[in-house]
């Protein structure tokens, strides 16, 4: 008999909405009680002695200060392991800009009673390389970090900190709001086509060892994987062991034929 798929959507919104409530809560906490165990978001949060970086900011700040801070590498470490051997896992568990759009995919789906479906501009997927060269170069020449202070992820825990300690919020946190209406356009639009950090994450887990892989001898071709995958990747022709995949486990729970399943490559 076959085993049936494992659900990892509940998993994943559970991790989605602790990752978010573990920003969303923190500045309050820091604030009111004196609590500094946590402090930070998505961008340069430390967990009491433990730091954890954005490899992009990271990168960028050694880039344009053109010196290594030795701590700022250790703080980038953790982030560029689990997208070594997990890919780009952080994007698809963790990111609050993930968080906000399935969030309001469910509020329109709980309005509408119908699936939330944009209309869906197709554009080469080549063009997040692009906006990663595109992001770096400007850096440099500019000279200053410009990711730390526009990147979408950073930019809702850093809105959330200004709410909660100074009443206020940052006009770069229009850039958030630009990114939820484009995936109002077309899903997950800022994703696939033009987020710097995913595009790094995914250069760096392009190697990963963790791999949805696909069966072709199960696969009865119903194209429902290529239907249900937020970045709309066609696992029937391999997309799955694209760097573009994010690990989000979708089309191996809406495969019938069970012919999709993460897999642990072997080095
Ligand atoms: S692509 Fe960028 S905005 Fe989208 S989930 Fe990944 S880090 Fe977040
Ligand atoms: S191919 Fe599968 S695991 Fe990869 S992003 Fe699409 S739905 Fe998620």
């Amino acid at each position: 008999m076959k085993k049936p798929p494992t659900r990892y959507t509940p998993i994943r919104i559970i991790t989605l909405t602790a990752a978010f409530l573990l920003i969303l809560i923190t500045p309050y906490l820091n604030m009111h009680f004196h609590f500094s165990f946590i402090q930070g978001w998505f961008q340069s949060l430390s967990i009491g002695n433990l730091w954890f970086v954005s490899p992009l900011e990271g990168l960028e700040s050694i880039l344009t200060s053109r010196s290594i801070y030795g701590p700022l590498l250790v703080g980038m470490l953790i982030p560029i392991l689990l997208a070594l051997f997990l890919g780009r896992v952080f994007c698809s568990w963790i990111c609050p800009i993930s968080f906000l759009s399935e969030l309001i995919d469910w509020i329109i789906k709980l309005i509408t009673k119908k699936k939330f479906r944009p209309f869906g501009i197709k554009l080469s997927r080549r063009i997040l390389w692009f906006a990663l060269i595109g992001e770096i170069l400007l850096a440099l020449i500019i000279g200053a970090p410009i990711f730390v202070f526009l990147s979408p992820p950073g930019l809702v825990g850093r809105e959330i900190m200004m709410v909660t300690l100074f009443k206020t919020v940052a006009i770069e946190g229009v850039v958030v709001i630009v990114v939820l209406l484009m995936h109002l356009v077309s899903k997950r639009m800022f994703c696939r086509y033009f987020c710097p950090l995913g595009a790094l994450l995914a250069l760096i887990g392009i190697k990963r060892r963790l791999v949805m892989k696909s069966d072709p001898d199960q696969c009865i071709e119903c194209g429902i994987c290529k239907k249900s995958c937020p970045l709309g990747l066609d696992p029937q022709k391999g997309e799955n062991l694209s760097p573009y995949c994010w690990n989000c486990g979708k089309c191996s729970e809406v495969c019938k034929a069970s012919a999709l399943r993460f897999v642990w490559k072997d080095l």
